[in-house]
């Protein structure tokens, strides 16, 4: 197995041959414009995006599509270094925790790929890291869309296990290993990662899934529509799949939450007896104390991406025994 440096030392070779190669700050200039246009294109990287809108980006003039006809690995004939990478969709029922995709030092990994074509697309991606040229990732919700998570710097390579090591900030780059803060560190680390690729991730996923409407009562108005967990992805059983989730808008999310609100296994709402004594205006005789009993309006079309029976049993257990 060759080493990250040895790799690299290959890629400048075959460097010194290749014709018209963007200057460095030509592929720094690319790279904030791709994720400037990105960030308008997804209300800051908040919102997935599809397949064809990413092939619209335009850099000088030119179309310079932002993702791969079928390859993981976006290097534009032009540039040294890779400038997106994807992955894939992972079909409903196989989900794996986002944890999965981390090391144990909190960070994200990309594994390398693996086929006949692999050399180069790996180099390019190997030549993002030796250059700090951020990337752009690709992390599929549903096929042919996107959630784009942006800039992501390639901070290191373990070829022995196949993979790069990403990181959200170059600051992350530095060495965390042996240091007294490390554990510190980790937890912070974590718990961007969560935010930054997870929380994004599971919203469009959950959104897509729910057409952007609110499971209880149908509201359409994005802004305020939430992608909920059924049980926490704190807790053990969290997992980062559609079925583990609801589109709420925020009043029934805050009120799922604080267990005023419960659904049932089989996709009714309840109220708790004590609320549903209250007596308040018409937002609360509508669309709280109105809704025990009734079915859920909104369910996804496909049946992977409903929402699991035994998670709802499982926090629905927890609405009745409040
Ligand atoms: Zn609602």
């Amino acid at each position: 197995m060759e080493t990250a440096q040895q790799v690299c030392r290959v890629a400048y070779l075959n460097l010194r041959d290749a014709q018209r190669v963007m200057s460095l700050e030509d592929e720094q200039a690319l790279r904030r414009e791709a994720m400037a246009w990105l960030t308008v294109r997804t209300n800051d990287g908040r919102d997935a995006i599809s397949r064809e809108d990413l092939t619209q980006f335009r850099f000088r003039g030119e179309r310079l599509t932002l993702i791969d006809q079928g390859r993981g690995i976006r290097k534009p004939a032009a540039c040294r270094a890779a400038l997106s990478i994807m992955t894939v969709h992972t079909p409903p029922g196989r989900e794996r925790p986002y944890n999965d995709m981390r090391g144990p030092d909190g960070l994200p990994r990309y594994k390398m790929r693996a086929d006949s074509r692999s050399g180069a697309d790996n180099r390019a991606v190997l030549q993002a890291l030796e250059l700090h040229l951020p990337v752009i990732w690709l992390v599929g919700v549903a096929p042919g869309w996107f959630q784009v998570v942006f800039p992501v710097f390639v901070i290191g390579a373990e070829p022995e296990l196949d993979q790069f090591v990403l990181a959200y900030d170059a600051a992350q780059s530095l060495p965390l290993l042996g240091s007294p803060m490390e554990e510190v560190l980790r937890h912070y680390v974590t718990r961007e990662t969560r935010q930054r690729v997870h929380q994004p991730v599971f919203r469009s996923m959950v959104m897509l899934a729910y057409q952007t409407q609110c499971a209880v009562c149908s509201l359409r108005h994005s802004q305020l529509l939430d992608a909920a967990h059924i049980i926490p992805d704190s807790d053990e059983g969290g997992i980062a799949a559609v079925r583990n989730g609801l589109a709420l808008c925020k009043i029934h999310h805050a009120a799922y939450d604080a267990g005023i609100l419960g659904i049932s296994p089989d996709y009714h709402v309840a109220i708790r007896d004590d609320v549903l004594a209250e007596v308040d205006g018409p937002l609360f005789e509508h669309g709280i104390k109105g809704l025990h009993g009734q079915p859920l309006m909104v369910t996804p079309r496909r049946r992977a991406d409903r929402p699991d029976p035994e998670l709802l049993q499982q926090r629905y257990a927890d609405f009745l025994s409040a």
